[in-house]
């Protein structure tokens, strides 16, 4: 089974004939993401998948905002661009902008945002990562959200969120990593992005990241790259980030999984033991530097 590897995301990152190597072009050259933010109090969760974006070298981020958080959102952004959605409706007209070809949604976005929010975003067809709200929103109906997904989506469930969407796969969470005899982790990845058709990644000391076709691989503890001090609050929120900026430029949506799930530990690995999440998108030019 083949892990992340330093090199394959050094390629990633670097092989000008990818389109993440790509060097000088305009901002406008490098992808656009869109970072659904939720309401007032709750929205360091999408500041902090932005800034990831933004990082991982996304030319455009913009968060869109409830107007009850504009003020909040605001006071702390700075590179980042704000637009004001509150509907559906609002939603869809902004994504006519063909330009925004890539979407977030879920850290900080409130279950209620998220039922009205995800249905229009999956619509619109672009790249697009799932991650806490806009997964737990359809724990009641999973077969909805499957229904609305497409090939260039990404899930993120930690642990819990993956029992929420795929409780008869659940069980295999607690079992052994590494296909044995028995059903595993590594299986209840693969059979969880075949149901839902696009990529999933399964959260936890080793990430397991599987495509619909039966494509798989593991990130980190198992390779000798753990970094336990990963499992902090809002940290899944910047893996959600870094997906969707790899997405805006232009990485199908297992290649983003993989290499942000590699970048996501090197950062945390810089930082070590009293990082917080607001760490991880500051050390990604040390690690995108040592990768050439
Ligand atoms: P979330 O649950 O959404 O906050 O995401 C937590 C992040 O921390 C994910 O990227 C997990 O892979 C990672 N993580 C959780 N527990 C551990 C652990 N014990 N060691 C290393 N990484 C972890
Ligand atoms: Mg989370």
């Amino acid at each position: 089974l083949a892990a992340a590897s330093f090199a394959e995301a050094a390629e990633l990152v670097t092989d000008p004939g990818l389109p993440l190597g790509k060097r000088g072009g305009h901002k406008f050259d490098h992808g656009h993401a869109l970072i659904l933010s939720g309401g007032f109090g709750r929205t360091g969760a999408a500041r902090l998948a932005a800034r990831a974006a933004l990082r991982i070298g996304a030319g455009l981020v913009t968060l869109a905002v409830p107007g009850a958080a504009q003020m909040e959102v605001a006071a702390q952004i700075t590179a980042l661009m704000m637009r004001r959605v509150e509907t559906a409706e609002a939603l869809a007209q902004l994504l006519e902008d063909r330009r925004l070809n890539a979407v977030c949604l879920g850290p900080g976005l409130g279950i209620e945002r998220a039922r009205m929010l995800v249905p229009e975003a999956l619509r619109a067809g672009r790249a697009t990562v799932l991650d806490a709200d806009a997964l737990s929103a359809f724990a009641g109906d999973p077969e909805a959200l499957f229904t609305a997904l497409h090939a260039d989506c990404v899930l993120t469930p930690h642990g819990g969120e993956f029992a929420r969407l795929f409780p008869d796969l659940a069980r295999h969470l607690a079992g052994p990593l590494q296909s044995g005899p028995g059903f595993s982790r590594i299986d209840a990845a693969r059979a969880a992005a075949a149901r839902a058709g696009c990529t999933v990644l399964l959260k936890g000391p080793d990430t397991v990241i599987a495509a619909p076709d039966g494509t798989v691989c593991v990130h980190a503890a198992a390779y000798g790259r753990a970094a336990p001090w990963l499992a902090t609050a809002g940290a899944g929120d910047v893996l959600a980030g870094l997906i969707c900026g790899l997405l805006a430029r232009g990485a199908g949506a297992y290649q983003a999984a993989r290499a942000a799930a590699f970048l996501h530990v090197e950062a945390a690995r810089c930082i070590g033991p009293g990082l917080i999440a607001e760490d991880l998108p500051e050390a990604l030019p040390a690690v995108l530097r040592g990768l050439g």
